[in-house]
């Protein structure tokens, strides 16, 4: 498959999208990046790897992270870690507070933000430097030394992380969270603040896409288990609009709101794509449309 080609196709395409959306900018760290920035790069099981635009500029990879949170509580925890969070896709968004007071404090699925909040506090028990080995298992999950945090961007979403603080409260007012809320929220905010570019991104998501059993820093998954996890990201990656990138795409992935989404086409490629300007649900414009011409043109897809 000439990917290289169907890149320039698909350039040609989104480039009326791209005054469309704006960055976040509830996260003042994040106001300040370019918008006009795109990049985008794909790696197949074989392990051809097709940089596209700025594939090698990083960004702050926000709720990407959760799906490097979910990995290890579930191979810390196995399927007992579903007691504490469920798996059913939210239909609101990702800050969302109220589905959580109706539930009792039960998380609807790792992916919104109270449910990736009670990952780090199991992370937080498990982990004797959560900090430390959280990022050297995503450093040694895409073969990447030089991957760092963003301190920046961790107090600038703490000092204005009102809403996260208060999903934060309300796990801690049911008992879903053990540790000391503080803590807990800024390993949160340290986690979403790391800074990977595409190419990365692809070379991560790799050990989800070849099927292949994941031993990563001592962290394992069986094939079943990696299995669950692209279900969770099919049906739980995208906050309220998983339906609509389920149907427009085709393919288990997760976005974040510094504009990145990662998808995977199992036992075919990773992708990643990024570009800062969102939509009103928090997804990047110029990246959902660029993977809905990529499923469209290559016919590669899981449907
Ligand atoms: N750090 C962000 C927040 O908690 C992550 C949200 C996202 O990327 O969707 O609001």
């Amino acid at each position: 498959m000439d990917y290289q080609k169907i890149f320039d196709d698909i350039w040609e395409e989104i480039r009326p999208f791209s005054e469309k959306g704006k960055q976040a900018d509830y996260i003042p760290a994040l106001a300040k990046v370019n918008p006009d920035q795109f990049g985008m790069c794909l790696q197949t099981v074989s392990g051809d790897v097709y940089p596209y635009r700025q594939a090698d500029t990083r960004f702050s990879i926000q709720s990407i992270s959760k799906v490097f949170a979910l990995a290890m509580c579930l191979s810390l925890r196995g399927e007992s870690l579903w007691k504490r969070i469920g798996k059913e896709p939210s239909g609101t968004a990702f800050n969302s507070l109220i589905q959580l007071e109706v539930e009792k404090g039960i998380p609807r699925n790792p992916f919104i933000n109270a449910g990736a909040i009670v990952l780090s506090d199991i992370l937080i028990t498990e982990l004797v430097r959560p900090e430390e080995e959280f990022l050297h298992f995503v450093r040694e999950l895409c073969g990447t030394e030089s991957i760092v945090y963003n301190d920046e961007v961790a107090h600038s979403e703490r000092e204005h992380g009102f809403l996260n603080a208060a999903i934060a409260n309300m796990l801690k007012s049911h008992g879903t969270i053990e540790n000391d809320i503080e803590h807990v929220l800024m390993f949160y905010f340290k986690m979403c603040s790391v800074e990977m570019s595409c190419r990365e991104l692809a070379s991560a998501f790799m050990a989800f896409a070849d099927r292949r059993p994941f031993n990563i820093d001592g962290y394992r998954l069986t094939n079943s288990q990696i299995k669950r996890m692209n279900a969770v990201m099919q049906t739980c990656g995208f906050y309220d609009e998983a339906g609509e990138f389920s149907y427009l795409v085709g393919l288990p992935g997760k976005s974040g709101v510094g504009g990145g989404i990662v998808a995977i086409c199992p036992l075919k490629y990773s992708v990643a794509v990024w570009s800062p300007r969102l939509n009103s649900k928090g997804n990047s414009v110029m990246g959902m449309k660029a993977l809905e011409l990529l499923t469209t043109y290559t016919e590669e897809s899981i449907f």
